[in-house]
Parts: C-alpha cells; structure tokens; sequence
C-alpha cells in the first residue's frame, strides 16, 4: 500500500458524491485508499469493498451499458446480433452475477458484483429482481429499435468511438475523467456523442453531463460546440433529445467545473498532496442519503 500515489482527479461521480456528503466522499476517495490490497489493514479494506457497492439500478444500468458495448463491437465487426437470444445471455449472466452477490462473493473479490441491497440485508420480494431485469430487457429491446441506432449503423465504424477515444484529460492542471458513452461522426463531417440512460429523468444533471461532454469534445478533439450534437438517448420511453451546445454555455461549464475543483481542494489539509483528514469532512444532516449510503453500517451504524 501507499505505493500508489492518491492523485486528484475530477469526475461527475466524484462530484456528485461531494455534494451529497462530504463524509461519504472522504471515505470513498481517502479513507478506502490501498483497500484493494488483500492484506491493507482492516478498517481500510472494509471502506474498500464498501465503496464497490451498487445499487440494484446502477447494476442494472451498467449491465444495459455494457451489452450495448458488446453489441457495438459486434456490429463494428460487421456481425448482427439476434435480439431476444442476447437479450437471454444478458438476464442470465445478471442471474449469475445476482447469486455470486447474495453469496458474499465481492468480500474476497471486490471487483465482483456487490450490491447494497444484499450487503445490507434489505429483503426485497423476487417481483422485484424480476423488474429490474424485465426493464433491462425493455432498455435494451428498445435500443435495438431506436432510429438513432439505424442511423449510427449507416456511417463508418471506423469512426466509432466504443470504449472512448480517451477518458481522461488535462483541465487546467487537473485530471478530468469524462467521456461519453458513445461518439460517432456523421456523415456531413459533425461530431455526435451518446449518453444512454435507463432510469427517470434528472434535468439539471443531465444538462450538465451532456455539457461536459461538449467540453470532453473541445477538449480532447479539438470540436467546438456549433460542431457537436450531443444525444441524450432515454432508453426506458425510448425517447432521444438531442441537445445544441454553444460557446456560452461551455464557458459556463468549464466555470462549473472550476467551482467543483476548488471546492473540494479547499478541504483538504495538504491540497498539493491530495491529503484530507476525516474531522474536517462533516456528515450530511439528511438522514435520506444516510439511507442508500455504502459506508452507513460503518459510519452512522445506530441508522441500521
Ligand atoms: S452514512 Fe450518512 S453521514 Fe455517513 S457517509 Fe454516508 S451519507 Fe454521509
């Protein structure tokens, strides 16, 4: 442990757990710190495979996520996928994945499927797994059928971005990890990113998301916005709203994510270093976060 340095780097993720508890985002980016390490010291292993937790809904978007990749790599590879067998294959590895997590599985390996509701024991009736994957085959059903896909499909896979053209990059002097979860170049020489999304609506948060793509394509190639369409492809209705991006609202973006920045360097005791200590990093007051929090059994452990 220690051998790697706990850099700073931005994220939305990073951000948006600053925001709900400061506490939750020191244990989840300091305190768990080296927990990867079987053998790390106890307390900082259990913050470790904590922080691996996932809700049933961020699983069942990563599983959609991660299918439509492999069906992307597919298509580039000039293949077409059969929609109701891979669906099948996708609900089934959710089954093994599902089973490998009630078995407590992620304690000894973190990097396997660990979700909240089996960690915290929350007894939920089988109807609602059921939902969850019926929904993910609705997402994914309906991705298959989207015109935005038919149209992706005409264009050159050489121009795909799948896995990202890059995931991070330098924002004045800080990391940023931002990408989109798809880009593509149309055919009139525009540059279009994709954001997928398989549960209800957050406005503002989208709106800043998808701003941060426009700046990820600024900043990584060199696209100004009047050049980008950025997509925000709602996978449950299915509906896609394209959204415009101007200089304005990027300069309002980058303003943002200056904000952010230096809010959460202006916790820390040693910002050049990257070094927070635990006291100054207060617990949220809302006990509604505490409910869905990853770290409550250790941190407010009388909520259980
Ligand atoms: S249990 Fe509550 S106070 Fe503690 S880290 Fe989680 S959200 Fe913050």
């Amino acid at each position: 442990m220690g051998e790697i340095a706990n850099e700073f780097s931005w994220s939305r993720s990073r951000d948006n757990t600053f925001q709900d508890c400061r506490r939750r985002y020191f244990l989840h980016y300091y305190g768990s710190w080296g927990g990867w390490d079987a053998g790390a010291p106890a307390d900082i292993r259990r913050l470790y495979i904590l922080k691996q937790l996932a809700s049933r809904q961020q699983w069942a978007g990563r599983v959609v996520h991660d299918a439509i990749e492999m069906a992307f790599h597919a298509f580039a590879g000039g293949r077409d996928l059969p929609v109701e067998p891979f669906i099948a294959d996708v609900v089934e590895r959710m089954r093994g994945e599902w089973r490998s997590s009630k078995a407590g599985r992620y304690r000894e390996s973190p990097k396997t499927v660990a979700l909240f509701e089996h960690e915290y024991a929350i007894d939920l009736k089988p109807e609602v797994w059921q939902a969850l994957s019926r929904n993910v085959a609705v997402c994914l059903r309906n991705f298959f059928r989207l015109p935005l896909l038919a149209t992706i499909r005409t264009t050159s896979s050489e121009h795909w971005s799948i896995e990202h053209w890059s995931k991070v990059f330098d924002f004045e002097g800080t990391p940023v990890w931002m990408a989109p979860d798809f880009g593509f170049w149309t055919d009139d020489g525009r540059l279009a990113l994709v954001d997928w999304k398989t549960g209800g609506a957050t406005p503002d948060g989208a709106a800043f998301q998808l701003g941060c793509y426009a700046l990820y394509a600024a900043e990584v190639l060199g696209v100004p916005p009047a050049k980008v369409e950025l997509f925000e492809a709602n996978l449950r209705e299915p509906e896609v709203t394209q959204l415009q991006w101007s200089d304005e609202r990027l300069a309002a973006i980058k303003e943002q994510l200056r904000l952010s920045i230096r809010s959460m360097k202006a916790y820390l005791v040693d910002p050049a270093a990257n070094v927070g200590a635990i006291a100054d990093f207060e617990k949220t007051e809302d006990l509604r976060i505490c409910k869905w929090c990853n770290f409550r059994v250790v941190c407010r452990p009388e909520l259980a």
